[in-house]
């Protein structure tokens, strides 16, 4: 099964190799859906991780 990320900019989900673009932020690789919602998260990375996990507690964003 293919593995799966999530953007946690705006909610959206594809597999993995779907989105080209992507984010490295304290050792992990974030993906999102398009350039609007990657600017959005390197200005504020911690402000989304969190809004992401309390919205989907079960779901990891990103692969390990
Ligand atoms: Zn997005």
């Amino acid at each position: 099964m293919a593995q799966m990320v999530h953007d946690v900019v705006c909610g959206m989900s594809t597999e993995l190799g779907e989105w080209t673009e992507m984010v490295e932020y304290k050792g992990k690789t974030y993906y999102f859906c398009c350039d609007g919602c990657s600017g959005a998260f390197k200005k504020s990375p911690e402000y989304h991780i969190k809004n992401f996990a309390e919205d989907h507690p079960d779901l990891m964003p990103t692969p390990a």
